[in-house]
């Protein structure tokens, strides 16, 4: 079967997370490429919640191999309760998982540096989860960043740790905030290195391995195309490629091995954080969608920005992505409006802008050009045939591929496995649809 990348087409939390549990029975190993735990994927099996941050849902699958590739940032303190976590729910972490060698880690300082970093920028924060993520990037792309390989040299993980401190110190100090102890922080991460030392290996070489035998890789990314450090709406952007290009960086394998890319889009537009989006609608009247949506932050709980579908973002997301096929998620959530808008242009200045703008401050100012649709009844909630599902929602469904160029294969409409709807001619050669069971059981 074809390798496949999953990935958000907006600014995360589509729903990849049950998409993503839902077809991993399709492929032989599920490979995260970027992010670190700041991602949270939310998956309900048979009424259980589980969120995983870190570790692929694919180890949910009895089976199925993981890997955490080389685009991702690691914290070993994350890592290793959500190892403990799964197996207390009686799920295996051992041979079933791969870290690459060449993962960067977040270390104690990161989240400081943070902290730091967002209080500078007041009014204009980010918006991050303080976990430490940008500034591991940013120690990556500076070249003194700390590399899962590093934890198996003690020598070399020492001098790594005090060169760091030596140079992190003084910005904490300038932060109002007290001095690290390097020695405290070798003897932390020692523990952790004994304890991650199994999962540590060549991930690029066990992935081509495993593709030259004829085995199916799903590349899993978290956030969103439209927070991707190049392509999305800088500076508001996560600090690294959730887009398709960095599934091939983020995990050492060639565009020539990934068949397809499966793009994940909500039936309407958030966000979390600082940073411009178009068809937000004010806390009242998005109140509904965020209620029904149960749009709060799967990792700080926070209340997501919620706004209306927004075709300009998602058909750049697709041109950027390759995406050709789609999963539409939580379109249920729609269910209870008369009437429901669909961005189709922005204006600037009074004038149509032809393309996605890539400066944050016109698409501050862009302002939105709607199509309105007639609400569908009855309800979609749960449904799981496409022929019964109301006109109007189809109406809807064939305006959005007809505006961002892609078509649907997956209707999730509701949070259960079983609650969805896949068109098998629409992803043929992509999944393996035999192997999808919609009410498996783990
Ligand atoms: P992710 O990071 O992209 O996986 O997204 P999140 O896990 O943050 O958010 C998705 C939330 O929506 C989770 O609570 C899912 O269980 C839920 N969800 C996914 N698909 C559907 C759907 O089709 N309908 C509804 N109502 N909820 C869904």
């Amino acid at each position: 079967m074809a390798n496949v990348i999953v990935l958000g087409t907006q600014w995360g939390d589509e729903g990849k997370g049950k998409i993503v549990d839902l077809i991993t029975p399709s492929f032989d190993i599920v490979a995260r490429y970027q992010g670190g735990h700041n991602a949270g994927h939310t998956v309900y099996v048979r009424g259980r919640k589980i969120v995983l941050h870190l570790i692929p849902s694919g180890i949910l699958h009895p089976g199925t191999l993981c890997a955490i590739g080389n685009g991702v940032v690691i914290s070993p303190q994350a890592f290793l309760e959500e190892v403990e976590s799964l197996e207390k729910l009686g799920i295996e972490v051992g041979r079933n998982l791969v870290i690459s060698r060449n993962a960067h880690l977040i270390m104690p300082y990161h989240p400081l540096l943070e902290r730091i970093a967002e209080d500078r920028l007041g009014p204009r924060r980010i918006g991050t989860t303080h976990r430490g993520i940008g500034p591991a990037y940013e120690d990556k792309a500076g070249r003194r960043g700390i590399r899962a390989a590093d934890l198996l040299d003690a020598a070399v993980l020492q001098e790594l740790i005090r060169d760091n401190v030596a140079e992190k110190n003084p910005i904490l100090e300038r932060g109002g905030l007290p001095a690290l102890n390097p020695d405290r922080i070798f003897e932390e991460y020692s523990g952790f290195a004994a304890r991650l030392a199994p999962f540590v290996a060549d991930e690029p070489l066990f992935l081509e391995g495993m593709i030259r035998k004829g085995k199916s890789v799903l590349f899993e990314g978290a956030q969103g195309a439209m927070l991707d450090v190049d392509h999305g709406t800088y500076p508001f952007v996560t600090s690294s490629s959730p887009s398709a290009g960095g599934a091939c960086t983020g995990s050492g394998v060639g565009p020539n091995r990934i068949q397809a890319v499966l793009g994940i889009t909500k039936a309407y537009t958030t966000r979390v954080g600082g940073g411009p989006l178009p068809t937000e609608l004010s806390e009242a009247n998005g109140r509904v969608l965020l209620e029904r949506g149960d749009e709060f932050g799967a990792t700080t709980g926070r209340p997501r920005r919620c706004g209306w579908f927004d075709a300009v973002a998602v058909s750049y997301s697709c041109r950027l992505n390759g995406v050709e096929h789609l999963a539409l998620t939580k379109p249920d959530v729609l269910d209870a409006l008369g009437e429901i808008l669909i961005c189709t242009e922005y204006t600037y200045k009074g004038t149509l802008l032809k393309s996605f703008p890539v400066e944050s401050w016109v698409l501050a100012k862009a302002v939105p050009r709607y199509k309105k649709l007639p609400g569908w009844s009855p309800p979609l909630a749960k449904a799981k045939d496409f022929d019964r599902l109301p006109q109007a929602f189809k109406d809807y469904l064939r305006t959005i591929e007809d505006l961002v160029e892609a078509r649907v294969g997956i209707i999730s409409t509701g949070v259960e496995r079983e609650d969805t709807i896949i068109l098998p001619d629409r992803l043929d050669g992509i999944l393996d649809l035999e192997k999808i069971k919609l009410d498996r059981t783990m």
